[in-house]
């Protein structure tokens, strides 16, 4: 069983991404909830299933005290941006941060979300900012559902590289 936490600034399409992997839609009325979500998902790989409890933090983004609390106990984490929004990229260790220290080093997998629009970020400062924290990174469209299955996959991979569940 694993705790995975949805990292990023508001707007970066984290409860999308949730909703179309949970429930294979995107329910506008989601985005507004207040508070943290959970979802529950099973995912089989290799004939082993991780049961994912995925925490989505609605509208609260901003409150460094309650994400730590929202990190706490985290199995691991996706850290999503925007590739239309450049800053969303840039404020990555403030959440990178808040998740180090309530739940220790555990697995990140970072999520470039929204290829279905023209990006504002090149490859390079991409590559720049997240192979400096050792990340690796996937792109993804919650709206046209793209890779959003493998980012999950790859996350799980991650968490059970480390063996801690
Ligand atoms: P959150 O604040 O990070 O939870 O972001 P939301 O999931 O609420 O999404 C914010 C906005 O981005 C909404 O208008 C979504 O419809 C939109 N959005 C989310 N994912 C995508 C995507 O992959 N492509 C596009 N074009 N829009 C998206
Ligand atoms: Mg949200």
């Amino acid at each position: 069983m694993h705790k995975l936490v949805f990292l990023g600034d508001s707007q970066v399409g984290k409860t999308s991404l949730i909703q179309r992997y949970v429930y294979d839609t995107l329910s506008p009325d989601m985005t507004r909830t207040i508070g943290a979500v959970l979802h529950i998902k099973t995912l089989e790989l290799d004939g082993e299933f991780h049961k994912q409890i995925i925490w989505d933090l609605g509208g609260e983004e901003s409150f460094a005290q309650l994400r730590e609390q929202y990190c706490a106990n985290a199995s691991g984490a996706f850290f999503v941006f925007d590739r239309t929004n450049l800053k969303s990229l840039e404020h990555i260790d403030r959440w990178l941060n808040s998740l180090y220290a309530a739940a220790g080093k555990v697995a990140v997998v970072a999520v470039e979300n929204k290829i279905d629009l023209e990006s504002v970020i090149t490859d390079a400062q991409i590559r720049g900012i997240l192979e400096a924290r050792g990340l690796k990174h996937i792109q993804t469209s919650a709206l046209e559902n793209k890779n959003v299955d493998v980012a999950f996959e790859e996350l799980v991979k991650k968490i059970r590289e480390r063996g801690k569940y």
